[in-house]
């Protein structure tokens, strides 16, 4: 694995930047990397110079996405769920701020929670790019996305809770790799998805795959200074990934995907042309693939990201053993 400071700003870089399925698996980085000095230079100052709410000014959203149709459905219900998700994200990371017991980890969390932060405020503002109405966007949050977020957000919020119990090392645990590790392969696939018929909304999903590098490298980390310096709780952290994993997989997130895949895939039939030649994967066209493809991408995605960083931080104990 590479490492440094000139990772960190190259992993940081809209335009250097690794996808996340490679720069999640392969890239490691410290506290040390990315603290606050890092953050402001290079974050703040450097690869959000210039941006409005998370996208570039001059970026735009095709007309069929801001009128009404299957397509526009599918991308207001997944930004809508992802930006409430963000919220609860933000919130999880200021208190693993909080239970830091050091400088390291005080430091890189309250970066973190502004990172979360304003990936929440450029989902939901991006739902004004697609003509919601400003003072709507309350109103349609809740309506779209309160449902699942009752029955995905708030379950995993109280099984999470008590575990993070102001013990530091168990949020970053549960950050990275049962909330992180699992969802961040989603956002490269939207990446994927959308920025070739929509200029704005790959900024978006540009600038959190960007972000998100950081966390999984610097989470893990985290993670595998702990274990090294106290391997007596890695059976106990082992237990902890395997019950969160039995909890994630009893909640409807697959099914929530899905009814966007169908609703994208609508779209597609729609608006064929306007997706070109563009592919998912080499070779790939994004007009050849189907909801039961796409999901599934993810899926291996988010093994492949989640089985490499578990091995780095010393946990291969918690990779559930492949059923081929
Ligand atoms: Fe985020
Ligand atoms: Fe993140």
């Amino acid at each position: 694995m590479a490492t440094g400071q000139d990772v960190a700003a190259a992993a940081a870089s809209w335009d250097e930047a690794p996808n996340i399925i490679e720069g999640a698996t392969d890239v490691e980085l410290s506290p040390d990397d990315c603290d606050i000095e890092f953050w402001i230079t290079t974050v703040a100052q450097g690869s959000l110079k210039g941006l409005v709410r998370g996208r570039r000014p001059e970026s735009t959203v095709p007309d069929f996405l801001q009128e009404e149709g299957p397509l526009r459905d599918s991308l207001i219900s997944e930004f809508a769920f992802r930006s409430v998700s963000e919220e609860s994200a933000t919130k999880a990371c200021a208190m693993i701020a909080a239970a830091a017991t050091d400088l390291r980890g005080l430091e890189f969390y309250s970066t973190q929670t502004l990172d979360e932060a304003r990936h929440a405020q450029a989902f939901r503002c991006h739902l004004l790019d697609l003509g919601v109405e400003e003072n709507d966007l309350v109103d349609t949050l809740e309506r779209v996305a309160g449902p699942d977020r009752d029955r995905i957000l708030t379950p995993l919020w109280e099984w999470g809770r008590p575990v993070f119990d102001d013990q530091f090392i168990n949020g970053v645990v549960i950050v990275t790799i049962l909330l992180e590790g699992i969802l961040a392969p989603t956002t490269e696939l939207s990446e994927r998805k959308w920025h070739p018929i929509s200029a704005a909304t790959g900024d978006i999903e540009r600038g959190a795959c960007v972000d998100e590098i950081r966390h999984l490298a610097v989470g893990s980390w985290f993670v595998r200074q702990h274990l090294q310096q106290h391997p007596e709780d890695t059976a106990r952290i082992v237990d902890l990934i395997r019950e969160g994993r039995r909890f994630w997989d009893e909640l409807p997130t697959a099914e929530m995907m899905y009814k966007r895949e169908v609703l994208y895939q609508q779209g597609i039939e729609l608006h064929g042309a306007a997706f070109a030649d563009a592919e998912i994967a080499p070779g790939r066209k994004l007009v050849d693939t189907t909801p039961e493809e796409r999901l599934m991408m993810a899926v291996e995605w988010s093994r492949e990201v989640q089985d490499s960083r578990l091995r780095y931080m010393g946990l291969e104990d918690a990779i559930p053993s492949s059923t081929g």
